[in-house]
């Protein structure tokens, strides 16, 4: 695989990262992930906006304009001959020297570093067809979560918890309302109605969450920006979360109860045919 690093395209095993990077000692970086479908990058926009969100909000300097993003991109999808599959981008605040809390000169320069990730089955995904069962897990993540950063260790976590229960995934829940996904937003479909949390620190702005509630307004269902809790996601007709991987997820079952008749409903569905539909064609 080639990946990109600091400007250059590199084999693999050729990219070294300083043991020094505050990306790795302090998880002082930030990160995206794009999807790929016929070798078309999908939502570039919205993940470009939210990098550019993500990296004022720490005050971390990366002067790549849009353009040279795209054409990053687009290199790689072309260097690594990437069909379906993902691209992972990561700005960290470069190379400290010494550890040290504070954060290193102005002019100190990130690093940055992308690469793909081939998945033949991206959008044809058997679990999107069976719909995935999740548990619920306090939130116990800090409070920024509308920055993207890679201090993922709480969602591997709960990733792990919820493999070892047997399942496929985890949703958080503070003060008694689910906030999202461990790497993911939710929702709820009561009626023609969708339900999914308000904006805030407190869960990440999905970019698919963005596109989809267009598209769900676009096909007159309606719009509700809340919490719920577990127990009223128990009694729902559907459940489904959204991710820029997994598009829109059916969530059949949640710690132990089935939602709805505890099979993919016609409204999970219905939407992920029209996120895929659109964001193909939106692709670039
Ligand atoms: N919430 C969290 C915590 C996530 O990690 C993700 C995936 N990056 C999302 C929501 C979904 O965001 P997006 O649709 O932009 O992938």
């Amino acid at each position: 695989r080639i990946v990109y690093l600091n400007g250059e395209y590199i084999p693999e095993e050729e990219a070294k990262v300083s043991v020094f990077d505050r990306g790795f000692v302090m998880g002082d970086a930030v990160y995206e992930v794009t999807s790929v479908l016929g070798g078309k990058i999908l939502e570039f926009e919205g993940h470009m906006n939210r990098l550019g969100r993500s990296l004022a909000e720490l005050e971390m300097s990366c002067d790549l304009t849009r353009d040279e993003w795209i054409e990053i991109h687009r290199e790689l999808v072309k260097r690594n001959d990437l069909d379906e599959g993902m691209i992972y981008l990561q700005v960290s605040r470069g190379n400290a020297g010494d550890r040290d809390f504070h954060y290193p000169p102005e002019g100190t320069p990130p690093t940055v570093v992308l690469y793909t990730q081939s998945k033949p089955n991206l959008a044809d995904d058997p679990k999107a067809k069976q719909g995935i069962k999740v548990i619920s897990l306090p939130d116990l993540r800090w409070h920024r979560r509308d920055i993207k950063t890679v201090q993922l260790l709480y969602p591997s976590m709960a990733k792990m918890a919820a493999e070892k229960a047997g399942k496929n995934d985890a949703w958080f829940v503070e003060d008694g309302f689910v906030t999202e996904g461990s790497s993911n937003n939710v929702y709820i479909v009561k009626g023609n109605k969708i339900i999914t949390r308000h904006l805030s620190h407190d869960i990440l702005h999905g970019i698919t969450r963005a596109s989809l509630l267009k598209y769900a307004a676009e096909s007159q269902m309606e719009i509700e920006e809340r919490p719920f809790t577990i127990e009223e996601a128990q009694g729902a007709d559907e459940a489904f979360f959204t991710s820029a991987s997994a598009f829109v997820m059916p969530v059949v079952e949640i710690d132990g109860e089935a939602v709805g008749e505890g099979a993919v409903g016609p409204v999970a569905m219905r939407l992920r045919e029209i996120y895929l539909d659109e964001s193909r064609k939106a692709a670039i």
